[in-house]
């Protein structure tokens, strides 16, 4: 099909997202157990009766996974329910040992709520239709060489929070802003890493279409196994096109599940889709309904970190930083403390974001670093400025001194000191300037006949003389009048 065809039968369809996010979160121990959480590890090392499911072993609730999950809630506007209710989800698979996993079902700990989605070109709220408490599974190892399967249940009982989106996402662009500020508000608030290729964040992506225009919703595809935010997109963008071809050439779309493959770019049906009966959920009779107090609520309330909405107002109010801006230095929780501390050290909001998005962030990405391994500390940049916004020194030199800070740890106030700063002075710079005229008098002559170009060749003399230590703005003035007094004299 061309790819006119395709875009005119886009224009009749429209998508319906909604996602589903597994997010661990980063409690020291399991959900139900005392093992350790970490990544990695040798497998089945960090495993005990109570995850691997034996007989006679009854599950102990981690409360900071519930406080985790309270914070999830809280972040996302929710309400949490004083009532929760930990249920068996029942089903065969080598990774689950128990045979069935323990989640939430018709009572999850948090409803309702929302997260707000920053475009380009407009701001909007995607609901949350739920988040609910569940233990992880374990992990099956193929050997394509060997032909064997393992399992390594390290991940076994690892806690999760499910976060359920409503079907508020029309288009693969807006599926991935959600999952970015998704991801952002669980790393501000520091219940998950959000790693997408450890798996800590995983990603399951519910599509239908529908004929634009009207409201009921189309039957849904779920999509597994999407690894990385541009593979939503992908993923995304090929379910969409492979659904608009079927209807319009009168095929129905099957409430299915379907796995992407990375390499081709497609999906591939995997299996009919599962319903809730099936999986016979029934209350765990080893766990009393989780009750939470308004206090417990509070207390988690009254820690809860600044989110990204949060942040994003305050620069903007505060600082007076422009909505793209704004976006860039919050992106990641880190770069955002880290700008804001150069801020509080004292240098000017406008030239700090300037100067981390340029400086910083250009020379992180070249040497490969994250911002939390920046060689340069907040409060020197903020010094550095703070010398440039003074006029101590140009932006020229500022950089140079910044690629000393960066390579060998530079302190800023002794490299200005060193180098002796800007020449500001209007008595050093008007003999200068009278030097430079001495030095070229053929140039100040054709200047004086109108040929004010050559203005240019002698400012550029005049930098380069002085180490490009002048400061410019003034010394160019300087220079002009010094030649307009020649040729006054000279009259
Ligand atoms: P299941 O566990 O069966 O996948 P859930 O209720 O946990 O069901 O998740 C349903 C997800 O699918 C939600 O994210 C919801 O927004 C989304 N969804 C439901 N109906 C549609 C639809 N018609 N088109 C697109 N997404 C949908
Ligand atoms: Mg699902
Ligand atoms: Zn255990």
């Amino acid at each position: 099909m061309s790819r006119y065809a395709m875009e005119s039968i886009l224009e009749r369809w429209e998508p319906v997202i909604g996602l589903e996010v597994h997010a661990q979160l980063k409690t020291r121990t399991k959900i139900f157990c005392g093992c350790p959480t970490n990544f990695g590890g040798e497998p089945n090392t960090h495993v005990c009766p109570v995850c691997l499911g034996h007989p006679g072993t009854l599950p102990v609730l981690n409360q900071s996974a519930v406080k985790m999950a309270i914070a999830t809630g809280l972040g996302l506007h929710c309400t949490v329910t004083t009532e929760s209710v930990f249920a068996r989800k029942n089903y065969f698979y080598p990774d689950l040992p128990k045979g069935y996993q323990i989640s939430q079902f018709d009572k999850p700990i948090c409803t309702e709520g929302w997260l707000e989605i920053v475009l380009p070109e407009r701001t909007f709220r995607a609901g949350i239709e739920r988040v609910h408490m569940e233990e992880d599974a374990g992990k099956n190892l193929h050997d394509a060489q060997t032909g064997l399967s393992q399992v390594d249940f390290n991940r076994t009982g690892v806690p999760l929070v499910e976060i359920v989106g409503k079907p508020d996402l029309h288009s693969a662009e807006e599926a991935m802003a959600y999952l970015k500020e998704l991801r952002n508000i669980l790393r501000y608030l520091d219940v998950c890493d959000g790693n997408l290729e450890e798996g800590s964040f995983r990603c399951d992506a519910n599509v239908s279409i529908r004929p634009s225009g009207t409201e009921p919703l189309g039957t849904r595809v779920e999509i597994k196994n999407i690894n990385s935010f541009r593979n939503v997109g992908r993923a995304l963008g090929y379910e969409i096109r492979r659904q608009a071809r079927a209807l319009e050439s009168g095929d129905a779309i099957v409430l299915e599940t379907r796995l992407f493959d990375a390499d081709t770019g497609q999906t591939q049906s995997m299996r009919s889709k599962e319903e809730s009966a099936d999986y016979r959920y029934f209350p765990d009779p080893d766990l009393l309904p989780l009750r939470l107090d308004q206090t417990i609520i509070e207390e988690v309330r009254s820690t809860l970190p600044p989110l990204p909405e949060d942040v994003r107002s305050r620069f903007n109010e505060q600082y007076g930083l422009r909505p793209y801006d704004i976006a860039v230095l919050t992106d990641e929780k880190d770069l955002a403390l880290f700008y804001e501390e150069i801020v509080t050290s004292g240098a000017d909001a406008l030239a700090a974001s300037k100067w981390v998005q340029t400086e910083v962030l250009g020379r992180l990405s070249g040497d490969k670093l994250t911002v939390s391994d920046c060689p340069v500390p907040p409060e020197r940049i903020a010094r550095l400025l703070t010398h440039q916004s003074e006029g101590r020194i140009t932006g020229k030199m500022a950089k140079d001194i910044f690629e000393k800070m960066w390579r060998e740890d530079a302190d800023p106030d002794k490299e200005v000191e060193q180098i002796g700063g800007v020449i500001s002075d209007d008595a050093d710079l008007r003999r200068i300037c009278g030097e430079i005229a001495t030095q070229f008098p053929d140039e100040t002559a054709q200047f004086l006949a109108g040929k004010t170009k050559v203005l240019g060749f002698l400012m550029g003399q005049l930098m380069r003389q002085t180490k490009g230590k002048a400061d410019p703005k003034k010394a160019s003035k300087l220079l002009r009048e010094t030649l307009e007094a020649i040729g006054t004299e000279g009259k």
